[in-house]
């Protein structure tokens, strides 16, 4: 399947990863749009959160507890962001499902 992010977690494409585990990968975003923008994803491919079903369910869960993870790490004291992009009105331009979690900042109130 012609998908970067299973390429990233091949490592067929290059990344700067922040947190691994047997299920979830974390890497920095390319284009960050916050001091602290990285990209959390399932590695099983999953097109977006409109494929969560109960056989799936459970990375949800993954990717919240690798969010909780990270921020301990890499000392992200004042909160963050998680943000996924579904579909077409919801601006998603990577079809792999990826949550954004961003921080550094004072966020933007405008989510829409
Ligand atoms: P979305 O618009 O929600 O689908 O977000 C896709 C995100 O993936 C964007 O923020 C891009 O900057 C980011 N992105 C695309 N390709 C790469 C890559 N090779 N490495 C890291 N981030 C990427």
């Amino acid at each position: 399947m012609d998908c970067i992010f299973c390429k990233i977690v091949s490592g067929e494409i290059p990344s700067t990863k922040v947190y691994e585990n047997d299920d979830v990968l974390a890497f920095r975003d390319l284009q960050p749009q916050a001091p602290f923008h990285v990209l959390i994803i399932p590695k099983m491919h999953v097109d977006s959160a409109a494929d969560i079903s109960k056989e799936n369910s459970r990375l949800i869960a993954e990717i919240f507890e690798a969010a909780a993870e990270i921020a301990k790490q890499e000392g992200v004291e004042n909160g963050f962001r998680l943000v996924t992009n579904s579909g077409k009105d919801g601006r998603q331009s990577v079809n792999h499902l990826h949550f954004h979690m961003l921080a550094g900042k004072s966020l933007s109130v405008q989510l829409g």
